[in-house]
């Protein structure tokens, strides 16, 4: 490769080319499923297998009619199982776009973020610390890189590599800088060969999806039995076997709510999907279920509940000078009162040299850490160039800054000669606690009004040593204006159930001054300290704010969290959060945040916003009610499907109902309107009750009361009209046949959310309640359909009576339902 290739990069000319030879860089190329594929899916279902077999049967045995009812039942069942399975898919496919990793590469000579997949062998790609490595690449330069190869090599501890060394795809930049030349891409890298011989796995179901089909399961068996015993019950009435083979099957059929896993896989897909449209991506479906019974969430402090937009508003001097800053954003230009600035020039001159970042022109954006920034647009207001101050005085030597020692300590060689030490840190790290008693009064004030603090200090030396004696500058406050909803969305999650939580590194009084205005501190509550040693789950549980606190130590804090029982959802954006937001029930990672954060969260938000969490909190709630909803409507018609079978007899009805009509009314009900309750809104107050326990069972608080009740109350109207048209002289298996259907469908809708007067309606449910409606009256009242189904005519008025009394069982159930979905 020749030098100006490896500067600017490939050109796009050349990029397509490549990409066309290798293609994209994934290391498991997704599963297309054919269409063929899934209708072979939804026909290897033992229930429709039952079904074609059944089919069979009748049309050897010439009864067409029942033979046509099948056919057509398998046929839209196929359908409505296709289309969910398609539409769930294209769902999930766009949230993986949206949450896919990104590099930054150089190409026709210019920065660029591309899709992680785009890249090609000879792409120039550029890593800062928190960076995932997305090919394996050659390094051409490394600054202090080290990286993470555990997912490699199962070796945490970081491994420095400098240039001409590889670095493999999937492993983590942590420290430092590189870029590196790509020479393998996709199933070649590194990470590709190992995801051949470990993945191919399909993904995983929810803990939510292997409930469900545990329960599918138990349904299934209790249809089974009691079909046996519809069936021994028609042979001992003197019924003939075939048929009541085929009424068997029927019912089984009937019975279990086939489309459950569809439904459920939908309704997650397409929540998922709506979260997304909020700004919260959730980057697997268990998050979508999850979030509903999260029960606490601990936030970072910086950029989370704050804007993260520093400025210095307050500093004081060594000598005692105490001054107030004003100005907008990182605009180096604003006011310092009083007036006469020069006793504060070597603390912003400190200031600007201990310091990495810089302002961008024309609008002064901040590259770079923002409370650096800040300082440089107070050196600005100082009347300081930080520009040329930096060029009089070029680094020489440094510690940067870490989490561990809250101090960075920088050496600047002078063109008067010797070198110039300057650190800055928090106020701990950097005054003497006996000599500097004012300043630390001071660090102490600017704390209690929610400023963070950071004492400079510095000295002349003869030589760079960062370990030299440094006299103290001074300290600025600096200050982070809270974002515009913090306490709003504080309040909201306290009225949801949710305990929210502040973590900062911060100093526990400035941490404790935002917790009061945020109000999750209360007057007697304790600060948390990182130094505090161990956390027991004992500690945990009455701590709202963690102040001094380490990325590292948010792994114990969630770990201790867990262990008292709580569903935890953790925000983080650094290299260092990675643990913990994998550990955490929910880890949400920061859209701005470092790609191994986001990689490791089962929600990334967009716009780094809490508030969002909160509605995504709503959203997974609503979701759950609405399985819980579908769950109520169609276990309650399948229960009362198989009472009217099994009742039928006693009382006189040897079969009730005929396979086809069962199997009619089986198409009508769980088809169209049991998808509809799916896209059911909110309920009102959705995120004013406690969130639900990770341990209660799907039909847990009520719900298989209910779910007997509505069935029990729908075949005791269904029996009762029977009873009823048969005193009367009357077709009564019509009748049964029209009040099943119906009282079915009341119970749809008596089992829909309950809305504020303006709020969001889905008027699909109505409309697919109406349609169904009107296609089981036809069932009846038109000459083809009567043939087909074995129904007799009924007159208009019998039609209202069974109408009227169809509706008792939904009306019962919308007045007695109290509690949540
Ligand atoms: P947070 O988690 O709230 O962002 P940090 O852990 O980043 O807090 O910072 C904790 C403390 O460390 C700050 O209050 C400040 O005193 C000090 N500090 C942070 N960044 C720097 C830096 N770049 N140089 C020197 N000190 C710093
Ligand atoms: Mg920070």
């Amino acid at each position: 490769m020749n030098r100006t290739a490896a500067v600017a990069g490939l050109t796009s000319a050349e990029v397509a080319e490549r990409r066309r030879a290798d293609g994209p860089n994934v290391v498991a190329k997704p599963v297309q499923r054919h269409l063929l594929g899934r209708i072979g899916h939804q026909l290897a279902d033992p229930l429709v297998a039952l079904l074609l077999i059944a089919a069979v049967v009748t049309a050897i045995l010439g009864d067409l009619p029942d033979t046509a009812v099948i056919a057509l039942v398998v046929f839209v069942n196929t359908v409505i199982g296709v289309v969910q399975e398609v539409r769930a898919d294209a769902a999930i496919a766009a949230l993986d776009d949206l949450a896919a990793p990104t590099a930054r590469v150089v190409r026709d000579g210019q920065d660029r973020i591309v899709p992680a997949a785009d890249l090609v062998r000879g792409d120039l790609v550029r890593l800062e610390a928190g960076d995932v490595v997305p090919a394996d690449l050659e390094l051409a330069v490394a600054e202090r890189a080290a990286f993470d190869e555990s997912s490699l090599t199962g070796e945490s501890v970081p491994v420095h590599r400098g240039p001409g060394e590889e670095s493999g795809s999937g492993t983590v930049l942590t420290t430092g800088r590189a870029t590196g030349i790509v020479v393998r891409v996709g199933a070649d890298s590194s990470l590709g060969r190992i995801a051949d011989l470990v993945s191919r796995t399909a993904p995983g179901l929810t803990p939510l999806q292997r409930r469900l089909a545990a329960l599918g399961r138990t349904l299934g068996a209790a249809a089974v039995a009691v079909s046996a015993i519809v069936f021994g019950l028609g042979m001992l009435a003197g019924q003939p076997v075939v048929r009541m083979a085929i009424t068997a099957v029927s019912l089984v059929v009937a019975a279990v709510p086939e489309s459950l896993p569809a439904v459920v896989t939908l309704a997650l897909a397409l929540g998922a999907r709506r979260m997304a449209r909020t700004r919260a991506i959730p980057r697997r479906l268990h998050a979508v279920e999850t979030l509903g019974s999260v029960t606490v969430i601990a936030a970072d402090k910086t950029g989370t509940l704050t804007e993260n937009r520093m400025s210095v508003q307050r500093a004081v001097t060594a000598t005692g000078g105490r001054y107030t800053v004003t100005g907008t954003g990182y605009t180096p230009t604003g006011t310092i009162q009083p007036a006469g600035v020069d006793e504060l020039r070597p603390l912003a001159l400190a200031g600007l040299l201990c310091n990495d970042a810089d302002l961008v022109k024309p609008d002064w954006s901040p590259a770079g850490d923002p409370m650096e920034a800040a300082l440089l647009a107070f050196a600005g207001r100082c009347g300081y160039d930080w520009v040329t101050e930096r060029a009089k005085a070029p680094r020489v030597a440094e510690q940067p800054f870490d989490h561990a020692a809250l101090r960075m300590t920088t050496a600047h060689h002078l063109d008067t000669g010797g070198y110039l030490i300057v650190a800055k840190g928090a106020p701990e790290a950097i005054l003497d606690p006996e000599a500097d008693s004012d300043l630390f009064a001071a660090a102490r004030e600017f704390a209690a009004d929610g400023l963070r603090v950071l004492a400079v200090a510095a000295a002349h030396s003869a030589r760079p040593d960062i370990a030299a004696p440094l006299r103290p500058a001074g300290l600025v406050g600096i200050g982070d204006p809270l974002r515009e909803q913090a306490a709003a969305t504080a309040t909201a999650f306290e009225a949801s159930g949710v305990r929210l939580l502040m973590i900062t590194g911060d100093h526990p009084a400035t941490a404790a001054a935002i917790g009061s205005h945020l109000g999750i501190l209360g007057p007697g509550d304790r600060v948390a300290r990182g130094d505090d040693g161990p956390l027991t789950a004992a500690d945990v549980a009455g701590i709202r704010v963690y102040a001094r606190t380490q990325p590292d130590r948010k792994l114990d804090i969630v770990a201790a969290l867990q262990q008292q029982g709580e569903v935890v959802a953790m925000t983080g954006d650094g290299v260092n959060d990675a643990p913990a937001l994998r550990r955490a029930d929910i880890g949400v990672a920061m859209g701005s945040g470092t790609e191994v954060a986001r990689q490791a969260a089962d929600l990334v938000l967009v716009d780094d916003n809490l508030a969002t969490v909160a509605d995504a909190i709503g959203e997974g709630r609503r979701i759950y009610d609405n399985i819980r909803r579908f769950l109520r409507y169609a276990l309650a018609g399948g229960i009362a499907e198989l009472v009217v079978m099994l009742a039928g007899p006693l009382l006189g009805m040897p079969l009730a109902l005929l396979p086809g009509q069962l199997l009619w009314i089986n198409l009508l009900t769980h088809g169209v309107p049991g998808v509809a309750l799916g896209a059911e809104p909110a309920e009102k107050g959705v995120l004013r009750r406690p969130p639900r326990s990770p341990q209660e069972s799907v039909l847990g608080d009520g719900l298989l009361g209910s779910v007997l009740a509505g069935g029990v109350a729908v075949a005791t109207v269904v029996l009762a009209a029977g009873v009823i048209a048969d005193q009367a002289g009357r077709p009564w298996q019509s009748v049964m046949f029209v009040v099943l259907g119906l009282a079915q469908l009341g119970v749809a809708l008596a089992v829909r959310a309950r809305t504020t007067s303006g709020g969001e309606r889905n008027p699909w449910l109505p409309a697919a309640v109406a349609l169904s409606g009107l296609l089981q009256v036809a069932g009846v009242v038109t000459e083809p359909l009567r043939t087909l189904l074995g129904t007799e005519p009924l007159t208009a008025l019998e039609l209202l009576g069974c109408a009227l009394i169809a509706v008792l069982p939904g009306v019962a159930l919308r007045l007695l339902r109290h509690g949540r979905a």
